[in-house]
């Protein structure tokens, strides 16, 4: 996607600061040194789908969204969990899903396509702007003296996790079993930022520009149907049909049955033939496409600044079925 809105000046990349993010990726070629086991591999898949489970159904379906109810012990549970992927607190990483809710592809949105793709996918997160965590937009988890001593000290559960791969299957498979799978898991969450908002198809009018795509639904364990949880975000599953799979949501079945979760939200029969493209309505993530085609295209020639344009997606699509 071609940049549309131009970054703060104060929203810098910090090299230094964020060289251990970069090195972590180097370090599962140290392997080379210890040579590698066949279960090395098998532990760098199921730590990277378990740990996507915590993500997709922790962090983000149950944190940011509240799309079900856990209690107290397994909320912990689910909050350490998530901690394991090295992606900071569970209250961290809600609060920003939560503003990027909020500001979807505008200029306020942190972690929009529209402000560069590599931006989106990683650029925001090593970028120091962002690194403390919004307490005033989680509240409702804030509150829990637990999730806050996690959400500070959250290179526990990482080094915890790391130490105990060690201790089982020795150096390679701390290098290919926790690194390898951490960093691939780091990229398969990223890519609902930034692939989830250029790739895919749109079944519903949204004031952003989610995608579906069952490609990375796959590696995400159900986050790939984006489009649809942009329309409908408060549902505990993303994949509105039976044909679009959605791991997370039939694990999450599986406990509610376990009577570990409870009251999982369902996508109203309404929403699902709610502002469909298909029926002619103004689509602004379209909109946005031919906007660019249309305007900032021509006048680059010029080499004006490109938010010298600014393409409003919000406020814009006044869908017919409503
Ligand atoms: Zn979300
Ligand atoms: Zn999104």
């Amino acid at each position: 996607m071609r940049k549309i809105f131009l970054r703060d000046p104060s929203e810098k990349i910090s090299w230094v600061a964020c060289s251990h993010f970069f090195a972590a990726h180097l370090l599962p070629l140290a392997a080379i040194f210890t040579g590698v086991k066949i279960s090395d591999f098998i532990l760098c898949l199921v730590l990277y789908f378990m740990r996507m489970f915590f993500i997709t159904a922790g962090y983000h379906r149950y944190f940011a969204h509240r799309s079900y109810q856990l209690n107290r012990v397994i909320q912990f549970i689910m909050a350490f969990g998530g901690g394991t992927s090295a992606q900071k607190g569970a209250l961290w990483w809600a609060a920003h899903h939560r503003h990027h809710h909020r500001y979807s592809d505008t200029q306020e949105d942190i972690h929009s396509p529209k402000k560069g793709f590599w931006w989106s996918h990683m650029g925001w997160i090593v970028c120091s702007k962002y690194d403390e965590t919004r307490y005033d937009l989680i509240p409702d988890f804030a509150k829990y003296p637990e999730l806050r001593w996690l959400n500070k000290y959250h290179l526990v559960p990482p080094t915890l996790l790391a130490i105990a791969v060690l201790f089982w299957g020795g150096g390679s498979a701390l290098w290919i079993g926790f690194f390898l799978s951490t960093v691939l898991l780091w990229h398969g969450t990223f890519v609902i930022n930034s692939l989830a908002h250029v790739f895919g198809r749109r079944r519903f009018v949204t004031t952003d520009t989610s995608r579906n795509s069952f490609l990375l639904s796959m590696i995400t364990l159900g986050e790939g149907w984006h489009n649809n949880h942009h329309h409908f975000q408060a549902a505990a599953r993303q994949g509105f049909y039976w044909w679009e799979m959605d791991i997370s949501f039939y694990i999450l079945k599986l406990l509610k049955w376990m009577k570990l979760a409870k009251n999982l939200k369902k996508v109203p029969s309404g929403a699902l033939k709610r502002n469909l493209i298909k029926d002619g309505n103004f689509d602004v993530g379209m909109m946005v496409q031919e906007a660019r085609k249309k305007w900032i295209k021509p006048f680059q020639k010029f080499q004006l600044p490109l938010n010298s344009f600014p393409v409003k997606s919000r406020n814009l699509g006044v869908p017919k079925s409503q």
